[in-house]
């Protein structure tokens, strides 16, 4: 994909967060998209912002696809795979050739998200590569964004669901909800002030008092007890 075509938008992001049914962090890139347009792959930064390292850089978040994988794990297609990697030196050579570009593709990614080098996972890729196979999805979502030829066991893997899922149509209608506000941050801030002290409370609300003299703000942030009233 081009530049703008992997580039997430405000809407993308609301898409993967009602996809995958929370809100989505460190996605810099779309490593897919649906013939509609919708993200089918999710790419996350190699280092997440909180500085920890992240190895799996494509996760398939559409969930016809994510179902369908699922599927295929379910009916032990994993086990016979891995066991076709100890026999078949092609396909063994094709999938460490696989792990390699997942390796160089992920620095890619790296850089153009402007984190640099992430020595903690040097060599360490995805899904079981580069001599098993751990997680079909994962090697789906590398062939989606890597486009066919790539990774054997992921196109395989894509061969495999194509009475579900085809890159040809869109199965988008009615894939995920898409009533209401999608799962975001506010979400989040509001489940933060669950794990609070008493004390805790009592000083968040004091600091939102000042706010609100000084602008009015919204109070989204206030802890809510079951009924919907204010706790005070
Ligand atoms: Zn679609």
């Amino acid at each position: 994909m081009n530049t703008a075509q992997r580039t997430p938008t405000p809407e993308d992001l609301d898409t993967l967060s009602r996809q995958l049914g929370r809100p989505v962090r460190d996605v810099v890139e779309i490593g897919a998209r649906c013939v509609c347009g919708n993200p089918l792959v999710a790419t996350t930064a190699p280092r997440l912002g909180n500085g920890i390292p992240f190895p799996t850089t494509y996760y398939l978040t559409h969930p016809v696809i994510t179902a369908a994988v699922s599927r295929l794990e379910a009916a032990g297609v994993m086990t016979e795979m891995t066991e076709r990697l100890e026999s078949d030196a092609e396909l063994a050579v094709a999938y460490r050739r696989a792990h390699e570009q997942y390796l160089a593709a992920r620095d890619e990614v790296g850089h153009r998200a402007g984190i640099g080098d992430v020595p903690e996972i040097a060599g360490v890729s995805a899904g079981g590569m580069p001599t098993r196979v751990k997680c079909l999805h994962v090697l789906v979502g590398h062939s989606l964004a890597a486009g066919p030829g790539v990774n054997p066991l992921g196109d395989e893997a894509l061969e495999g669901i194509a009475e579900w899922w085809t890159a040809d149509r869109c199965y988008c209608a009615g894939a995920w909800d898409v009533e209401g506000a999608a799962p975001a941050r506010d979400l989040s801030r509001h489940t933060r002030t669950q794990g609070l002290s008493a004390h805790e409370l009592a000083a968040k609300k004091a600091r939102r008092s000042v706010s609100k003299e000084s602008s009015d703000g919204d109070d989204a942030g206030a802890p809510q007890t079951p009924a919907g009233g204010v706790i005070s």
